[in-house]
Parts: structure tokens; C-alpha cells; sequence
């Protein structure tokens, strides 16, 4: 049967877990505790964990009949930017992981889709898959500074916790109210089509 085409794993990429020493023995098990520097385009465009930044690994692996079981957290920092206001969000993530990799030539390995189930490359694991879709898929594609952030001011784009509770934009000069009138009124007719005959030609 034709394998699909791997990338060739190497051991020393901060997320590819080693498992020569974990027994193939159904229920061994061996912790596995990692600080190691995030990689670059972790997170979404407006929240991400900074590259480089410490992504703390605290998972166990397990040896199960088909491969090895991979579970527990990975933790760091994520900073961003206000949806709202812009201003700097930086705040930490704690994930859980929970993920089976198959040996090579295993019935699971045979019976599933590599999307299914991960793969291993002989005693080699590559988390960064897993890491990443953990991480990316608790992030908000909005994310807030605060819940109740009431963002900027829409006219003046100052931040409305930084402005008093009755400001307000209302034009107090009447020549710009009746300015704003006569725009308005304008707008409809500048909306249509200037000869409808024409539209008809066409
Ligand atoms: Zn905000
Ligand atoms: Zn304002």
C-alpha cells in the first residue's frame, strides 16, 4: 500500500518527542516536561503567543496497543491587540492536549485517516500539530482587552474610559446641522441612476 508522502522528522525540533525510551508495553508511561521556544505564526492575526516566548510542555505519554497516547497541558503567553480599543492585551494560555499517534504498519494506522489519527515516524512524534491546533482553537478571533471594553469613540477615536460619561459630538454650531440636513437630503436622488432610459439601452 502507498504511504503518503511524510516530511522527515528531526529529533532536535523543539516539538518532536523522542519515545525510544517509553516500553512498547501497553500502560507504560513516562512524563514529559519541556519549556521550549514557540515558533513563529502561533495564534491568529490578532492575538498570538509571541515567537519565541516559552511554551511549557507538561504532557505523558503512554504506550497503548495501536501507539502512544499523548495527554496533558501546554502552557505560555499570548499578547495582542483590543478589537475594540487597540491597546496591548497580554495575558497566558493553559491547553489541553489529548492526542493518539499510531505506529507505522499498525491496524490503526491502516483503518484511519492521518487527520484522524496522528502518525508516528518510527519512535519519533511531532506535537507541533497538535500544539498549534490546541492553542489556535481557544483563541478568540476577537479578542478584548476587557469583557465590558467599551472601545473608542467612534468620532474621535479616543478611548471612552479615558473620555467623561456625557461626551458627545453633537455639533453645536446650527451652520453645520443645516450642512448635514442638505447632505442628507441630496444623498437619495444622488443614489439613483441619472437617466433611467439609459439602464434600459444597455
Ligand atoms: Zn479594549
Ligand atoms: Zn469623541
Amino acid at each position: 500500500m502507498p504511504k503518503s508522502p511524510q516530511k522527515h522528522l528531526d529529533p532536535r525540533q523543539p516539538l518532536v518527542v523522542d519515545t525510544t525510551k517509553l516500553p512498547r508495553r501497553p500502560g507504560a508511561t513516562r512524563a514529559l516536561k519541556r519549556v521550549v521556544p514557540a515558533s513563529a505564526d502561533l495564534g491568529l492575526e490578532l492575538i498570538s503567543v509571541p515567537q519565541g516566548s516559552d511554551l511549557e510542555l507538561d504532557l505523558s505519554l503512554t504506550s497503548v496497543s495501536e501507539g502512544v497516547y499523548v495527554s496533558g497541558n501546554v502552557r505560555g503567553s499570548l499578547s495582542g491587540e483590543c478589537g475594540r480599543c487597540l491597546n496591548e492585551i497580554s495575558e497566558s494560555f493553559d491547553v489541553a492536549i489529548a492526542e493518539l499517534y499510531a505506529y507505522a504498519d499498525s491496524t490503526t494506522e491502516e483503518t484511519t485517516d492521518e487527520d484522524e489519527v496522528g502518525r508516528m515516524q518510527g519512535d519519533l512524534i511531532d506535537l507541533e500539530p497538535a500544539v498549534r491546533d490546541a492553542i489556535v482553537l481557544t483563541l478568540p478571533t476577537n479578542p478584548v482587552c476587557r469583557p465590558d471594553c467599551p472601545g473608542l469613540c467612534p468620532e474621535c477615536g479616543v478611548h471612552l474610559d479615558d473620555l467623561p460619561a456625557d461626551h458627545s459630538h453633537e455639533e453645536v454650531d446650527p451652520r453645520w446641522a443645516a450642512l448635514r440636513n442638505l447632505s442628507k437630503a441630496e444623498l437619495p436622488k444622488a443614489a439613483l441612476p441619472q437617466d433611467p432610459q439609459n439602464r434600459i439601452k444597455e
